[in-house]
C-alpha cells in the first residue's frame, strides 16, 4: 500500500497545493536544501545502507502489518530523498503526499535513530520536509490554526490576558479551600522557581495547575509564574517547520523568565514543551544551550521526594506501567530518575513494557501528529495498535505517563483497543498521596 491509496483529505493541504507551480516548489525547496540544511542532510541522504535495520524501530511500520511504505527509510525516499533525486522539482499533487508522510506519519520520535548502524536521524528528515512545506503554505489545517493563534497572541490556544490571570486566581481561591494559606504568586521577582506550563492547562486542565500549586505550596518553593505572555511553553510552530515564530516564542518565554530574575525554569508534565527550549528552539534563536536554567518536572519532583520537601502518608497502589516520553527519555535521559520517582510513589510493581526507556514505543500523538486534528485521528491511533499490544501484555490498569501528548495519544488508544487502563501523570499521584502541611 503506498501513499496514493491513503491520502486523507485536508483543507490546509489542499488549498496550500492548490496555489503551487513546479517553478515554486523548486525555488522553494533549493533555498532550503542551500540555506538551511548543509552538509548534515546530503550526507544523511548519501551514506544510506539501505540496510532495513530501523525499519521494526518504527511503530508505523509494526501498527501497518508491516507494510513496507511506513519503514524510516521510505519515509525519507519518498520526501526528501524525492526532492534531492528531481533536484526539487515536483508537482503539487507530490507535494500533498510527501506532507502528509512528514506531518502525519512520523511522530519525530527518534526511535529509528537507535536502530540506525550509522545514526541518521530519520525526524531530522521529516522536519526538514515540514520546513519546506511551511515555506510552501502547505500545512495541516487544526495545526496551522494552532500556530497561528501562538504567534497572534503568545499562546496557543487563544487565551485573552485577563483570562490568564483570572484562571490563576480561581485555582488559587479553590485551593484555599484545602491550603488556607496557598499563593500562586505572580511576577515575583528572584524566585526560585518559575512554573511553566502550556496552554491546555488554563483552557481546559486547570486541576493540573492546582495541584502543581498544592505540591510547590507543601514543598514551601520559592516560586511565580508569569502574569504577562510569555507563559505558555508549548510550541506547534517547532513542528509545523515555522521556526522563525518558533525562536521568537522561545525568546519570550526566556525573556519573561529572565525579566523576573529567577534562578530556574521547571517545565510542568510536557514533553515537546521541554523539547523546545532544552534542544530546538534555544538553538534556533541563537543561544547554545539556555540563558536560563531548565529542567523537567520528572527532575524537580525527584528532588522534592529525596530531599524530603514532599513526605508521603500513603503510596500509590500498584502495580502500574509507564510511558516514557520520547523527548524526556530518549531526548534528555530521564528514565533512571522517572522509574526512581515512581518506586517512592508507588506500592507495588513497575512492569515495563515490552520496549522502554531510550527504546520505548511513541504514544503515536507526538511530534505534532495530535494536533493535525481530526482528519488523521483514525489514522493516528491505527498507529498506536504495536503500543496499545505491549501495554495490555503488562496486564496492568494503571499507566503513569508524564507528559501531555502521551495522555492524548494514549487516552484514544485505551479507548480504542479496549484496554481498561487508566492514565496518571506524576503531579496526580503526588497530590493524592502526599502529606499536608498543617493548617
Ligand atoms: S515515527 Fe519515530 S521511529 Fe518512525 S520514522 Fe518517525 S522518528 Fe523514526
Ligand atoms: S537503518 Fe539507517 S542505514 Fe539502514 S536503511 Fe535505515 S536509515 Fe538507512
Amino acid at each position: 500500500m503506498g501513499i496514493q491509496d491513503r491520502l486523507i483529505e485536508d483543507v490546509g493541504l489542499r488549498e496550500g497545493v492548490s496555489r503551487l507551480t513546479e517553478d515554486k516548489i523548486q525555488k522553494t525547496v533549493n533555498a532550503v536544501f542551500q540555506g538551511e540544511t548543509g552538509a548534515r542532510l546530503k550526507a544523511y541522504a548519501e551514506i544510506c545502507l539501505r540496510c532495513g535495520m530501523c525499519t521494526e524501530a518504527c511503530h508505523f511500520y509494526l501498527s501497518h502489518d508491516k507494510d513496507p511504505t511506513y519503514a524510516p527509510a521510505a519515509k525519507v525516499k519518498q520526501t526528501i530523498g524525492t526532492l534531492l533525486a528531481n533536484g526539487g522539482r515536483v508537482s503539487p499533487d507530490q507535494i500533498y503526499n510527501m506532507a502528509q508522510i512528514a506531518y502525519s506519519e512520523c511522530n519525530l520520535c527518534r526511535r529509528c535513530v537507535h536502530f540506525c548502524p550509522v545514526g541518521i536521524d530519520t525526524a531530522y528528515m521529516m522536519i526538514t520536509m515540514r520546513r519546506i512545506c511551511h515555506k510552501l503554505g502547505v500545512t495541516p489545517q487544526y495545526i496551522q490554526d494552532t500556530a497561528h493563534s501562538h504567534s497572534a497572541t503568545f499562546n496557543q490556544m487563544w487565551v485573552k490576558d485577563d483570562e490568564w490571570t483570572d484562571t490563576l486566581q480561581w485555582q488559587e481561591e479553590e485551593a484555599r479551600d484545602e491550603f488556607p494559606d496557598l499563593r500562586i504568586p505572580l511576577d515575583k521577582e528572584g524566585a526560585d522557581v518559575y512554573y511553566s506550563v502550556i496552554a491546555p492547562e488554563p483552557k481546559f486542565r486547570t486541576q493540573l495547575i492546582y495541584q502543581a500549586a498544592a505540591i510547590l505550596h507543601t514543598a514551601k518553593i520559592d516560586w511565580t509564574m508569569p502574569a504577562e505572555p510569555g507563559w505558555d511553553n508549548s510550541d506547534m510552530c517547532m513542528f509545523t517547520g515555522d521556526f522563525e515564530m518558533m525562536g521568537r516564542l522561545k525568546r519570550k518565554h526566556f525573556e519573561s523568565a529572565q525579566k523576573l530574575k529567577v534562578k530556574r525554569i521547571v517545565m510542568g508534565e510536557c514533553g515537546h514543551a521541554f523539547r523546545s527550549i532544552y534542544d530546538v528552539g534555544n538553538r534556533w534563536a541563537g543561544w547554545k544551550h539556555y540563558p536560563v536554567p531548565v529542567v523537567h518536572s520528572v527532575e524537580f519532583f525527584w528532588e522534592l521526594l529525596t530531599q524530603g520537601k514532599i513526605k508521603l502518608v500513603s503510596k500509590y497502589p500498584g502495580p502500574v506501567t509507564l510511558q516514557d516520553p520520547c523527548n524526556i527519555v530518549r531526548g534528555r535521559g530521564l528514565g533512571d530518575k522517572l522509574r526512581e520517582v515512581i518506586r517512592i510513589l508507588v506500592d507495588g510493581e513497575i512492569v515495563e513494557t515490552a520496549s522502554n526507556r531510550e527504546h520505548n514505543l511513541c504514544c503515536s500523538a507526538g511530534g505534532g501528529v495530535i494536533n493535525c486534528g481530526p482528519p488523521f485521528k483514525n489514522a493516528r491511533v491505527a498507529a498506536c495498535k504495536a503500543k496499545a499490544d505491549q501495554l495490555r501484555a503488562t496486564g496492568v490498569k494503571t499507566i503513569i505517563a508524564p507528559c501531555h501528548n502521551c495522555h492524548g495519544g494514549l487516552d484514544d488508544t485505551v479507548h480504542k483497543y479496549e484496554l481498561g487502563m487508566e492514565i496518571k501523570f506524576l503531579g496526580d499521584i503526588i497530590y493524592q498521596c502526599m502529606e499536608r502541611p498543617e493548617a
